[in-house]
């Protein structure tokens, strides 16, 4: 490959206490965060838009927030608070009113536990909401693009913004990429497994659907579900099975992942499977979102030839972008292990707790999902260590990238805990300023007691 080089004098366009990159579920409650707890603060995000995964991504419901009995609702903070807001304007399904195995929980009956159903319209508007409301400095179509550093500190943040490439200088940096993408360029040690990478999925969202058809098919084959790890499966698969024999299904799967929305005749589909995709590749991005498209058109096919009440649904949008599940993991100060959950290990150092299942898809293949659920009542602590990266002085990570082990991150990469590490965050960062200690030094105890003043349940 051919190299230039290229330099340029840049605009520094904003100075502010805390930069954090990407406004998905972990950036912009990082973001809320760290301006209520009195830090001057910018947030930029790529779209047009706050939500990441939840809006551009169409990926719904927010998984459970609850302990693995559904006795306790354990994730609360600002993801509450977002919920409540969701809930007040009618974009959302308050999880307490959602029973396990029920239309909203897709097909399994362990592990779903009241999750969310929200509305992606409803939450750009909470999101805006809060942001504006705490004071943050919100530059959407702004990308991240590389970090200028001084040491092992970030001394500018280059971004890229419709007018062209300006630094941004922040006393702290939170990382809420997804894709650990300032930690990478800041040098930060980081794991992104080649092989057996999560697979993407192209989330989509189908409307006017009977839904009491649908309802009343699967009770019909109750017999028919899926056994697998403890876990029942309601799945449609009788129907993907004689699909498959009419030569109307030719994709790897055998099931299908369907949750029922607000609204009552609208679904959101989470089925289709692109094994390979490295999302932190454009070319490798741009491959998984036409070969995405592709199943997305066969699999609404499938619903409308075979599933019942779906005769005359419609396809009402495919996500703007495709679903990744996992990239970079960075190395922290701690580093979560699969053990540590299986063995419901709350640290002393804890800065969430939570009971989210194992979840990882494709690890042996593209028909194959791993799935283990806590059994009742239990729960797991993660370390605010997992939050602090090597090898940076000055940055924070927060969302599906922490430190943990890539069958540790498949429990945690769910949307409530990445909206909690991101709270926890945007308050560390706001502390180590006002104490100017660096984020490795932050004193925890006073960090949980903050988080514990903000609604978290420690
Ligand atoms: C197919 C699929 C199904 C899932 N199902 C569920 C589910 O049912 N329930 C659930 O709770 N979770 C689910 N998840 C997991 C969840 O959606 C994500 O793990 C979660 O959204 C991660 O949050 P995050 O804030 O870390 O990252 P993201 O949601 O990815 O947000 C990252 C944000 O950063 C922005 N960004 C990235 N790079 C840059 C850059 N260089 N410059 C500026 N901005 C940038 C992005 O535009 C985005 O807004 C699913 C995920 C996938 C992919």
């Amino acid at each position: 490959m051919q190299n230039v080089s290229y330099q340029r004098n840049l605009p520094v366009s904003h100075t502010c206490d805390v930069l954090v990159v990407g406004g998905g579920p972990a950036g912009f409650c990082a973001a809320v965060a760290a301006a209520r707890a009195g830090a001057d603060t910018v947030l930029v995000e790529q779209h047009g838009y706050g939500g990441g995964m939840a809006t551009a991504g169409l990926v719904a419901p927010f998984m459970t927030c609850y302990d693995s009995a559904g006795d306790t609702m354990l994730i609360r903070g600002l993801f509450e608070e977002v919920v409540d807001r969701l809930c007040k304007v009618g974009g959302a399904i308050h999880p307490s009113k959602v029973e396990t195995a029920s239309a909203f929980t897709s097909y399994l009956i362990a592990g779903h536990v009241h999750v969310t159903p929200f509305k992606a319209e409803s939450l750009k508007l909470v999101i805006d909401e809060m942001l504006r409301e705490a004071g943050v400095k919100v530059l959407y179509h702004t990308a991240f693009v590389d970090a200028e550093m001084d040491g092992d500190r970030i001394a500018k943040v280059i971004v890229y913004k419709k007018e062209g490439l300006c630094a941004i200088d922040a006393k702290m940096v939170i990382d809420c990429s997804g894709d650990a993408d300032v930690a990478e360029k800041a040098k930060v040690p980081y794991l992104k497994r080649q092989e057996k990478m999560q697979p993407a999925s192209l989330f989509f969202r189908i409307g006017n659907v009977d839904s009491q058809k649908i309802e009343e098919d699967i009770a019909a084959n109750k017999d028919n579900f899926y056994r697998k790890n403890n876990t029942n499966y309601r799945s449609l698969h009788w129907w993907v099975s004689k699909a498959r024999e009419a030569g109307d299904w030719t994709l790897n799967r055998v099931s299908i992942g369907l949750f029922r929305g607000v609204e009552e005749d609208e679904w959101s589909i989470n089925t289709s499977r692109i094994m390979g995709v490295d999302g932190t590749d454009s070319e490798s991005l741009t491959e998984g979102e036409i070969v995405g498209r592709q199943q997305v058109d066969e699999i609404f096919r499938f619903f409308v030839k075979y599933v019942p009440g779906c005769e005359n649904a419609r396809l009402l949008q495919s996500g703007s972008t495709l679903g990744i599940r996992e990239t970079r993991h960075i190395e922290g100060i701690k580093t979560l292990k699969l053990d540590d959950l299986l063995n419901y290990r709350v640290p002393e150092d804890s800065i969430l707790l939570a009971a989210n299942s194992v979840d990882v898809h494709g690890k042996y293949g593209p028909t194959s999902n791993e799935y283990i659920t806590l059994p009742a009542g239990k729960y797991y602590g993660i370390p605010y260590g997992c939050l602090v990266p090597k090898g940076c002085s000055n940055l924070l990570v927060a969302g599906r990238s922490i430190s943990a082990e890539p069958d540790a991150a498949g429990a945690i990469r769910v949307m409530p805990p990445c909206m909690a590490f991101g709270q926890a965050a945007g308050i560390a960062a706001a502390m180590a300023i006002r104490e100017s200690v660096e984020p490795k030094d932050v004193d925890v105890q006073k960090l949980r007691a903050e988080l514990i003043r903000n609604n978290a349940c420690l």
